[in-house]
C-alpha cells in the first residue's frame, strides 16, 4: 500500500531524485511500515528468483532486468504490493548472472535505483547482479578461523588494499588488487618480505581493511582505477565489494571471489580480518539508492529540510529509524556469514544510536562471539539525542565494543589537529597522568586515573592510523629534532601502545616509520604518497624488527593484556618517577603471567634519570637494555628516550 503520509515539511531533493516534495516521515511511520522479514533483496535458486523491495511511499514499482551488465533493458516486470510497504515478485526461471535495478513511482516521478540489498554488482555498482553466491567460493574456502582466545589478545594492523602492493618494488603480480594481498612469497628490495608475508612476519593477529564495500565512482572509476586513488569513505553499495580492487570488475562474481581469496589467504596465515564499515553517511544524500527508493527516510534532516551533516561528508544516516537500523544489522550479518569477516570497525560510530550497536553485538554473538566490534566513538553533534549516541560517554551501555582512545593518542604524540603540539614522547610537560589513564586501558583505576571504558577491551590504543599525519611526519613537525631522536620518540610511542592494557592498533608501515611526505590528509592523494614504500621498509629493517619484538613481548606476557578492569586495579601499581617518565609495575603474576613481577618505564627524555625500584626481588632487564646505564642495589639509571621493561622471575 502506498503511504499518504502527513507532510511535516517540504524537501527539495533536486535532480535526479526529485520527489515532488515528499517529506521526512512522522514519528509513527516505523510502527506501520517496519518490515521484519529476512528476505529483502533477491533470493536466488536455480529454479526461481524472489524479489522483495521495501518502498512504502511508492505507488508503483518494477524490477528492470538486463541480460548484460551494460546493455539495454531486456525486461520490465511490475512488482506486487505486499506487507509493510514491501513489493514482491517471483520469477520461475534461472536468472543467474542477470543484472537488475528497481524503478519506483514516487508522486509523479519514476526513480530508478540499485537494490540497497544487492549482494553482487556490475561495473561501478550501477546495476545489481543476480548470482549464485556459492559459485564465488575460492579453492580452500573454509569457515575455520584463526584462534582468538580473548579480545584483549588482539593486535590490529590497519591497511588499504591498494597501498600494500602498488609500489613498483612490492614484488606483487596483482598490484593494487585484492589478489595482490593473496600472494605469498613476494619479495622487495634486498630480498625483504613484502605484502602478505611481511604482515604475517610481524605477529599481528588482525588486519583491518579500509573500505572494501563498493564506493563512489566519482572517487575511483572502476573502468579506469589507475587514474584516481581514494580511501573509499564514500559508500555507494554496502553489500558487495568495491570493483577497482578486482582484476575483472565487469564480472559480478569475480570481485566477490577475489576478495574471498584474499580473506582466505590471511586466514591461512593465521590472521583475522576486520572490515571498516561506513554506515554513518552515504556518498551523496540525493543520488544514493536509499533516497531514490524512499525519499527522506534513511537520512537525517534539519528542521528546514536540509540534510543534516554530522559526518562532515554531506549527510548522516538515520540509524535510529527501524529500516535503516535493520539494513545496517542485515549488512553486517551478510559480511560475517558470506565473507567470514572477523571484525567490524565502525566509522564515526558516534553518529549511530546505542540500540543499533547493541543489536549488532547480539546478532554477531549468535554467529560467533569472537567477532570484534570497534568504532570511532567521538562525541559528535548530530540529529540524535545526546544520550542515544554510541560514543565514549555511552561506553557502559556498549560492552564488548572497542572505542579508539584518542586521549592516549593525543597525550603520547600531541594533538593531530595542532601540528606543532608535541606530546609526552616529545618532552611536553604534565602529560604523564594522561598517559597513565591510557596505560590502564581507560578504565576507572582510581579517583585520579579514569577515562571512559568499563573494561579494557573497550580501549583501542593507537598513535597512528590512516587519518592525519603519520606518526613519523607528526613527530618531525611537532619536534624540532634530528632523525635519531625522532626515531627514538617513534619507537617509544609504539612501545606505549604495545604495552598498555586494552587492544593495540598499528597503522601499516608504522613498523618502518612510514611517511607520507608531510601530507596530512591523503584520502585522494596519488599512490606515490599512499603506497607502502618497500624501499624505506628495506632500509629500516631494524625498526621493523623492533616492532616484531614488541609484539612478541606483548604475546609472551599476559600481564599486558589483562581481561578485566578488576585485574588491572589489583595488579597494576604506578611507581615514583621523575618528570618525563611513567613507571609502573605489573605484580604477582598479573593476568596469569608466568613472570612474577614486571616493571615498565617509559623514558621520554634524552637525559639520565635515577629510579628507585620497588623491593619485590632481583630486577633483571627484560626489554630495552640500550636505555639502561646501570641496574644495581634496587636502583635503575635510564638514559635516552625509550622503554625499559624489567622483571622479577
Ligand atoms: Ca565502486
Amino acid at each position: 500500500m502506498a503511504v499518504q503520509q502527513e507532510l511535516d515539511f517540504k524537501i527539495d531533493y533536486g535532480s535526479p531524485a526529485d520527489t515532488s516534495g515528499i517529506s521526512v516521515f512522522s514519528q509513527d511511520f516505523d510502527k506501520h511500515y517496519a518490515y521484519e522479514g529476512d528476505d529483502l533483496g533477491v533470493s536466488y535458486t536455480q529454479t526461481e528468483t524472489f524479489f522483495r523491495l521495501w518502498a512504502p511511499t511508492a505507488s508503483e514499482a518494477q524490477v528492470v532486468l538486463f541480460a548484460t551488465g551494460e546493455g539495454e533493458v531486456t525486461l520490465e516486470l511490475p512488482l506486487e504490493q505486499s506487507e509493510k510497504g514491501t513489493w514482491t515478485l517471483l520469477v520461475c526461471k534461472d536468472l543467474t548472472n542477470w543484472f537488475y535495478t528497481y524503478k519506483v513511482l514516487i508522486g509523479n516521478q519514476w526513480n530508478e535505483a540499485v537494490d540497497p540489498y544487492a549482494k553482487a554488482l556490475g561495473i561501478n555498482g550501477d546495476r545489481g547482479a543476480i548470482v549464485d553466491l556459492s559459485a564465488t567460493n575460492p579453492e580452500g574456502w573454509s569457515i575455520v578461523k584463526p584462534e582468538l582466545t580473548d579480545t584483549v589478545n588482539t593486535i590490529i594492523y590497519e591497511l588499504h588494499v591498494r597501498d600494500m602492493s602498488s609500489h613498483p618494488e612490492s614484488g606483487a603480480c596483482f598490484k593494487g588488487k585484492y589478489l595482490g594481498l593473496a600472494e605469498p612469497g613476494t619479495r622487495g628490495p634486498g630480498g625483504i618480505s613484502t605484502g602478505l608475508d611481511h604482515i604475517a612476519s610481524l605477529g599481528i593477529t588482525h588486519v583491518q581493511l579500509l573500505p572494501i564495500y563498493d564506493y563512489s565512482t566519482i572517487s575511483v572509476d572502476e573502468r579506469l582505477p589507475e587514474e584516481r586513488y581514494n580511501w573509499g569513505y564514500d559508500p555507494k553499495n554496502y553489500n558487495a565489494p568495491e570493483g577497482s580492487y578486482s582484476i575483472n570488475p565487469y564480472d559480478p562474481l569475480s570481485r566477490i571471489r577475489e576478495l574471498k581469496q584474499m580473506i582466505q589467504a590471511f586466514h591461512d596465515k593465521g590472521i583475522r580480518v576486520i572490515m571498516d564499515v561506513v554506515y554513518n553517511h552515504v556518498y551523496d544524500g540525493y543520488r544514493v539508492n536509499f533516497t531514490k527508493l524512499v525519499p527522506g527516510y534513511y537520512l537525517r534532516y534539519r528542521e528546514n529540510g536540509d540534510l543534516a551533516d554530522g559526518s562532515f561528508c554531506g549527510n548522516e544516516t538515520a540509524s535510529e529509524r527501524k529500516m535503516m537500523s535493520k539494513f545496517i544489522v542485515d549488512s553486517i550479518v551478510h559480511w560475517a556469514k558470506e565473507y567470514h569477516i572477523d571484525g567490524f570497525r565502525f566509522d564515526l560510530m558516534g553518529l549511530h544510536d546505542v540500540e543499533t550497536m547493541r543489536t549488532i553485538r547480539s546478532k554477531l554473538d549468535m554467529l560467533d562471539p569472537s567477532i570484534l566490534m570497534l568504532g570511532e566513538g567521538w562525541a559528535m553533534e548530530c540529529g540524535l539525542p545526546p544520550e542515544d549516541r554510541a560514543n565514549q560517554g555511552s561506553a557502559p551501555r556498549l560492552p564488548r565494543i572497542g572505542q579508539f582512545n584518542d586521549h592516549l593518542r593525543n597525550a603520547v604524540k600531541g594533538s593531530p589537529f595542532l601540528g606543532k603540539d608535541n606530546g609526552f614522547v616529545g618532552g611536553a610537560g604534565n602529560l604523564a597522568d594522561e598517559v597513565k589513564k591510557g596505560v590502564v586501558g581507560a578504565i576507572y583505576f582510581n579517583d585520579q586515573f579514569y577515562s571512559y571504558a568499563s573494561e579494557p577491551d573497550q580501549s583501542v590504543n593507537y598513535v597512528e592510523c590512516h587519518d592525519n599525519y603519520t606518526l613519523w611526519d607528526k613527530l618531525k613537525l611537532a619536534n624540532d629534532k634530528n632523525d635519531d631522536i625522532v626515531k627514538a620518540m617513534h619507537r617509544l610511542s609504539t612501545a606505549i601502545v604495545m604495552t598498555s592494557q586494552g587492544i593495540p592498533f598499528l597503522h601499516a608501515g608504522q613498523e618502518f616509520m612510514r611517511t607520507k611526505g608531510g601530507v596530512e590528509n591523503s584520502y585522494n592523494s596519488p599512490d606515490t604518497i599512499n603506497w607502502m614504500d618497500w624501499s624505506r621498509c628495506a632500509e629500516r629493517q631494524d625498526d621493523v624488527e623492533f616492532v616484531r619484538q614488541l609484539i612478541t613481548l606483548r604475546k609472551e606476557h599476559p600481564a599486558f593484556r589483562m581481561k578485566h578492569a578488576s585485574d588491572i586495579r589489583s595488579h597494576l601499581y604506578f611507581e615514583g618517577a621523575p618528570d618525563q617518565c611513567v613507571a609502573y609495575t605489573l605484580r604477582d603474576y598479573a593476568g596469569g603471567d608466568s613472570t612474577r613481577h614486571l616493571y615498565v618505564l617509559y623514558h621520554a627524555t634524552v637525559g639520565h634519570s635515577q629510579l628507585e625500584l620497588p623491593e619485590l626481588g632481583q630486577w633483571q632487564i627484560r626489554f630495552g637494555g640500550e636505555c639502561v646505564s646501570s641496574l644495581e642495589n634496587g636502583r635503575l639509571c635510564a638514559t635516552g628516550i625509550g622503554m625499559v621493561v624489567l622483571e622479577v622471575i
